[in-house]
C-alpha cells in the first residue's frame, strides 16, 4: 500500500515538473509492474494530449542499402553476416519511393540504412538534392550513422531536416557490451554534434538488450533529459537469427511501453515513434504504443522487393499495417484508438517555435 502510494506521488510528481532525479526514477522502473502502471499512461497520455493533441505524425521509411562496415553483435544486417543477401538502392529507386509516397500523402521522407560507405557525401548529397527540387514541401530525414561534424553539415546544409541516430543504450558498460568496435564517447559526440549544427535530431535506445538492468533504463531517461532531442526511438531488443544473441529473449511489450511512457513526461515535447519493432512483437504493439504517449508512426515505403532483406532482427514486419501503401488501413487503426492521422511534415513543435 505504501509503495503503491509512493508510486502514484511520484508518477504525479514527474508529470507536473517533466523530471525526477535518477533514485526515484529507479524506485518507479523497480516497482510499476505491481503497482502504477495505469496511471504512468493516462498521464503519458494527457501529457502528450496537450502538447500534440490526438495527432499522430506519419513518416515513410526508404531502406536505402543493407551493406553496412559496422560489427553491432545484435544487429542482423552487421558485417559478419554472411547469409544477408545485400542491397542498395539506386537515386532512381530512391526518387519511386518517394514518387509513391508523396501521392499517397506522405510529407516526410525518413533514409535509413546500414554504415555503407558506397554512399559517399557527394552521393547524399545528390539523393537530398534531387528529393528537395522535386518535392521542397517534404522533410527529409537522414539515419545513417555515425559521420563526421564536416559530413553532417555537409547534408544539413543540403536541406537535410532532422537525423536518427539511436544511442542504443547510455550505460557505457553495457554499449561496450553489445559493440565491438564502436566507441561510447564517439556515438554520444556524434549527437552532440548533430544538436549544434541545427538538426531535428533523434536518439534512442533498444529496451530488453541481453544483460540491462533496470539502472541502465534509468540512465537512457537521464542522459535524453539532458540531450533534449526532437525526437526519440524506443523499441525492445529483438533477436535476430545470425547473431550471437539469437537465444536470447526479446524485450517485452511491457517494458518498452513503460519506457515510452516515461520519456513522453520527461520530454513532453518529444516526437516519440510507436516503433516497428513494438508491432512486431505484438500485434497491438502500435496501438498500444500510442496510447502511452507516442504520437508518430513511420511505415516502409522502401521496395517490396527489398523489405524482407532489411532484417534487422527475426519476424520484422513490414507489409500490411507495416507497408506505407496500406494507408487507408493505418488511418482505420489509428482512428479506432481515438487518434487523427496528421500527413503535414510533423515537425517537433519546441524546435519550431525556437527557430
Ligand atoms: N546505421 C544506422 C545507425 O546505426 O543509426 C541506422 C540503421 S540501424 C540498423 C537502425 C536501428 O536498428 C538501430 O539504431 C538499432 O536500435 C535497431 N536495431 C538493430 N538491431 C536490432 C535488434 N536486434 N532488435 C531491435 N532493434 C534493433
Amino acid at each position: 500500500m505504501e509503495n503503491r502510494l509512493a508510486i502514484l506521488e511520484l508518477i504525479d510528481k514527474l508529470y507536473k515538473k517533466n523530471y525526477l532525479e535518477k533514485e526515484q526514477l529507479l524506485y518507479i522502473l523497480n516497482h510499476i509492474e505491481v503497482y502504477g502502471k495505469d496511471h504512468l499512461i493516462k498521464r503519458a497520455h494527457e501529457t502528450r494530449m496537450k502538447t500534440y493533441g490526438n495527432k499522430v505524425y506519419i513518416r515513410g521509411l526508404i531502406e536505402i542499402t543493407n551493406h553496412c562496415k559496422m560489427d553491432c553483435k545484435y544487429c542482423g544486417i552487421n558485417i559478419y553476416n554472411k547469409n544477408v543477401d545485400r542491397y542498395r538502392l539506386t537515386l532512381e529507386e530512391i526518387l519511386i519511393c518517394c514518387e509513391l509516397g508523396y501521392r499517397l500523402g506522405y510529407r516526410t521522407f525518413v533514409l535509413q540504412g546500414g554504415e555503407d560507405s558506397y554512399f559517399r557525401d557527394d552521393i547524399i548529397v545528390d539523393i537530398v538534392k534531387s528529393i528537395k527540387s522535386k518535392y521542397p514541401d517534404v522533410a527529409i530525414t537522414l539515419s545513417i550513422g555515425e559521420k563526421s561534424y564536416e559530413s553532417y553539415k555537409k547534408y544539413y546544409e543540403t536541406g537535410v531536416d532532422r537525423y536518427l541516430l539511436r544511442h542504443e543504450t547510455a550505460s557505457r558498460r553495457l554499449f561496450e557490451k553489445i559493440h565491438i568496435s564502436s566507441s561510447y564517447d564517439n556515438r554520444m559526440k556524434s549527437l552532440l554534434n548533430l544538436k549544434e549544427i541545427g538538426y531535428q535530431v533523434g536518439a534512442g535506445f533498444m529496451v530488453g538488450i541481453p544483460d540491462q538492468n533496470k539502472e541502465d533504463l534509468a540512465e537512457d531517461i537521464i542522459f535524453l533529459k539532458k540531450l533534449d532531442p526532437e525526437m526519440v526511438g524506443i523499441g525492445p531488443f529483438i533477436p535476430h537469427r545470425s547473431t550471437i544473441y539469437k537465444s536470447e529473449k526479446s524485450g517485452t511489450l511491457e517494458d518498452t511501453i513503460t519506457m515510452l511512457a516515461l520519456t513522453r513526461l520527461y520530454l513532453p515535447y518529444v516526437l516519440l515513434p510507436s516503433t516497428t519493432a513494438l508491432g512486431s512483437i505484438d500485434p497491438k504493439g502500435r496501438e498500444k504504443g500510442l496510447m502511452a504517449g507516442a504520437n508518430v508512426i513511420m511505415p516502409n515505403l522502401s521496395p517490396k522487393s527489398v523489405r524482407d532483406k532489411y532484417a534487422l532482427y527475426d519476424g520484422k514486419v513490414s507489409f500490411g499495417y507495416e507497408g506505407a501503401e496500406s494507408i487507408d488501413c493505418i488511418r482505420s487503426k489509428i482512428n479506432s484508438v481515438g487518434f487523427q492521422l496528421d500527413m503535414s511534415r510533423g515537425d517537433n513543435i519546441k524546435w519550431r517555435t525556437n527557430i
